[in-house]
């Protein structure tokens, strides 16, 4: 007699991996094929044509049909982005392909050194992490080749490709140590310290933040650009009267060449205390009259006095506090289920990495909402001690045509994507409408 058996879990289990694997393959390939789509549409290759003039004849503010254009694009990249890396990273899991790189790489790593201890598991571990993001790398390499052209179709860049290709594989290299810092050391903490990782991770990142910012503009700005020290002795005097107005002190200014690869312009405060930044684009110093370039200097010294830096590391720390702690009760909770050894699993790795991008994807309004409203305060803080109302509006004026920028965006879109108040905004802010 022919009996059927009932199918074991192992079954069930294999069965639904080689469906998520299907759908693995498919999301790789809209991923690797949908910048082809974007390019089809041919909107790039007409922006030379195009205005980005945003001033219109009876002297109202419109968006450019370049920065029209140009959102056509990027809207929807940035919302693919938002939803499809989450759910790569999901199914690089659940496919069972994470677990099995994993062990790859480890029989690879114990074979060649001929050892199998915890520095060879280190080693491994290491390479792994190495490993995913190469692969995350090759799928969205379609993406970053096309960042670029849209950027030359657009006039935001006049790199070559391979001054490009360098700067793209320098800023490579960061991200792989960056990711074996953070991620490497969170699974080290882990396995170290079971019970008590989430405390001493929450630390750990807050100090690795406070190291980054100030080493930012020392060892990776340097890295891409050439920074020097101000040396426009008029402008020099300009600032020290008005942080004098202002009382504060402002002992470093610094400029660095963007103009070598961008007409784009921008300006930025960064560090904290005695580290305290301005730094400038020099496209910002060649492009912009002097009375605007007083209204951006006056902008980020808003941003020194409030120490928005330092309430920024301060906040997102303590909110990412909060984000290890539900981490742990969660990873206790899953890590049997999904076949890690443990919760410091470092199979676990591209699972953390869609977690972290799908709740950095849910708290963008929040974040970009505290964002804008420093913004709007370092804004509100520029008017008051630069006084110049009519040259603040003329340079976000220029911002837009020389950014490719929208004047205006839908409510929801500013919510969501924007980090700055549209600059409709802040012209209408600045000439009191
Ligand atoms: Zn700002």
């Amino acid at each position: 007699m022919f009996v059927t058996r009932p199918q074991s879990d192992y079954h069930i289990n294999m069965k639904r991996k080689s469906t998520l694997q299907k759908w693995l393959i498919a999301v790789i390939a809209i991923i690797v094929f949908s910048p082809l789509v974007y390019w089809l549409t041919g909107i790039g290759q007409r922006a030379g044509g195009l205005s980005a003039a945003v001033v219109a004849a009876d002297g109202t503010l419109h968006n450019s049909p370049k920065a029209e254009a140009l959102h056509a694009l990027v809207l929807p990249i940035r919302i693919e982005k938002l939803v499809v890396y989450p759910v790569l990273m999901f199914l690089l899991q659940f496919s069972g392909w994470a677990v099995r790189w994993r062990n790859r790489i480890e029989r690879w790593t114990f074979r060649i050194t001929r050892r199998e201890n915890r520095w060879t598991r280190t080693l491994a571990a290491a390479l792994f992490i190495a490993w995913v993001t190469v692969v995350i790398t090759v799928i969205y390499l379609p993406f970053s080749i096309y960042g670029f052209v849209l950027r030359r179709q657009f006039g935001l860049s006049n790199q070559t490709f391979s001054a490009w290709g360098r700067d793209f594989s320098v800023g490579w290299g960061l991200g792989l140590l960056t990711n074996w810092v953070l991620y490497g050391g969170l699974f080290a903490l882990i396995n170290l310290s079971p019970r008590r990782w989430h405390l001493w991770a929450g630390a750990a990142f807050m100090a690795f933040a406070f190291g980054y910012i100030l080493l930012e503009p020392v060892v990776i700005t340097p890295l891409f650009y050439k920074i020097t020290p101000l040396t426009d002795e008029a402008l020099r005097h300009r600032i020290d009267t008005m942080a004098a107005r202002a009382g504060i002190t402002i002992d470093d200014v610094r400029v660095i060449n963007a103009s070598s690869k961008t007409s784009a312009v921008n300006a930025y405060f960064t560090g904290f205390g005695k580290a305290s930044k301005i730094v400038l684009w020099d496209t910002l110093l060649k492009n912009h009259p002097p009375d605007e370039v007083d209204m951006v200097i006056a902008h980020e010294m808003g941003h020194w006095v409030h120490r928005h830096v330092l309430w920024y590391v301060l906040g997102g720390s303590s909110a990412l506090w909060l984000g290890l702690f539900a981490l742990r009760w969660w990873l206790n909770r899953v890590w049997r289920r999904m076949g890690w050894r443990s919760p410091g699993d470092v199979a676990a790795y591209p699972y953390l990495l869609g977690v972290v991008a799908l709740v950095s994807a849910l708290i963008l309004p929040i974040a970009n909402g505290i964002s804008r409203a420093a913004e709007n305060q370092a804004d509100d803080f520029a008017l008051k001690i630069g006084g110049k109302p009519q040259a603040a509006a003329q340079m976000f004026e220029r911002f837009a045509v020389e950014n490719v920028s929208m004047i205006t965006v839908p409510e929801w879109e500013k919510i969501i994507f924007y980090t700055h108040p549209p600059l409709g905004e802040r012209i209408r802010k600045a000439i009191g409408e």
